[in-house]
């Protein structure tokens, strides 16, 4: 490997799924040890890696993050560094985000530092939403103590190279809600002698699709998307007897999900005891709102200088775990535009597109001299 961009390659042609990264991890160990850093620490969170340049001089420390998971998507590509790993790809770009921080990883390498510590954070399973929370149990992290914490992410249709930013809330809170309604089966031919879930299920489905207009909620973000649901068996003797229902609920701050999740948990358990149903409700993929402080985000923009900065005037719709972070700093998370013409997140045609990794690295040290620069209190 001779630099970020063959590291990108590299790191696309080998996908690995959340929490499964430990061969990502270890291809980043091999490229940094000739940059020398000053500490490595291992196993963060389970597959995490951080490398901390430091100066001699005391000072704040300051976290770059990026993550280290792809996705279960087949890549339909057909360039020379395709996915070799079937229906597992990179197509949220974090194999850029990794080369960016190796592209920083570089410079630190010539230069530390004029004062305290830069910790550059390879995060596992930010697509699962539990990365940055086990990072952050993870006793290992309580030495880093960071005092900024700051993550990027790439945004596809928006000029390459453009920073976005916002105060409060970046990117939404969300949770993934699996309802389960359980009746009894019987022979189809006497349906009657059994309890259907059908028609409970086909009411939670248009119910929850209309949830966010049913509901005040003060002009917040605010959606519940059905992603799924699953009726009986493919068995035509037989009746249903158990339904599934899977949506994701979303809104941009942690209190008002909170109330959707109540509103279609109460809507659940109201329309099962009306059809004799039993109901269970499991949720996964929970995200908090990625809440940007106006320190950090005052950083960025001093960062980014004369060049183009724009104000995103609502949150994003996506979530990130990045939020986490705030609990133990300063932090903020901005876009950085991804060119107009590229495919978008998570579409099995998406590639990160290198000529990026560049704007990332500038801004990152751009962000390391402004904090350098600034007295933590
Ligand atoms: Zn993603
Ligand atoms: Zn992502």
């Amino acid at each position: 490997m001779t630099g970020p961009v063959e590291l990108r390659r590299e790191i696309h042609r080998n996908p690995e799924r959340s929490g499964l990264e430990a061969g990502t991890a270890k291809r980043l160990l091999r490229y940094f040890e000739p940059l020398r850093p000053d500490e490595i620490i291992h196993g963060l969170g389970g597959t995490g890696i951080a490398f901390i340049f430091s100066a001699t001089e005391a000072g704040p420390t300051v976290l770059l993050r990026s993550e280290l998971d792809a996705l279960p998507i087949q890549e339909i590509n057909e360039f020379e560094h395709r996915s070799l790993c079937d229906g597992t790809s990179h197509k949220c770009g974090h194999d850029g985000h990794m080369a960016i921080l190796a592209a920083v990883g570089e410079k630190l390498s010539e230069k530390r530092p004029a004062r305290g510590k830069v910790v550059l954070l390879y995060q596992p399973a930010e697509e699962t939403g539990k990365g940055a929370a086990a990072v952050l149990a993870d006793e290992k992290f309580v030495r880093i103590k960071p005092d900024f914490c700051f993550a990027l992410h790439n945004l596809p249709g928006f000029p390459l190279g453009d920073i976005i930013v916002r105060n409060g809330t970046f990117s939404c809170a969300s949770r993934g809600m699996a309802i389960r309604l359980t009746g009894k089966t019987a022979h189809a031919a006497q349906p009657e002698t059994g309890v259907s879930p059908a028609k409970a299920m086909c009411q939670l489905i248009t119910e929850l699709s209309e949830l966010p207009s049913a509901i005040d909620f003060g002009g917040e973000l605010a959606f519940a998307t059905v992603v799924g649901s699953r009726l009986g068996e493919q068995a035509f003797g037989t009746a249903p007897g158990e339904a599934e229902v899977w949506g994701t609920l979303r809104s941009e701050t942690d209190e008002t999900l909170a109330r959707i999740v109540s509103h279609a948990e109460d809507r659940t358990r109201q329309l099962a005891a009306d059809h004799g149903l039993k109901s269970a409700i499991t949720y996964q993929d929970i995200f908090a709102a990625s809440i940007n402080s106006e320190r950090a985000v005052e950083v960025i923009r001093l960062a980014a200088g004369d060049g183009p900065l724009s104000v995103a005037e609502q949150p994003f719709r996506w979530s990130e775990d990045f939020g986490c972070f705030a609990s133990v700093s300063q932090c903020a998370m901005f876009g950085l535009g991804a060119g107009n013409a590229l495919a978008e997140l998570h579409n099995p045609d998406y590639d990160f597109p290198d000529e990026l990794i560049p704007f990332g690295s500038d801004i990152f040290l751009g962000i390391l001299k402004q904090t350098m620069e600034i007295q933590c209190s």
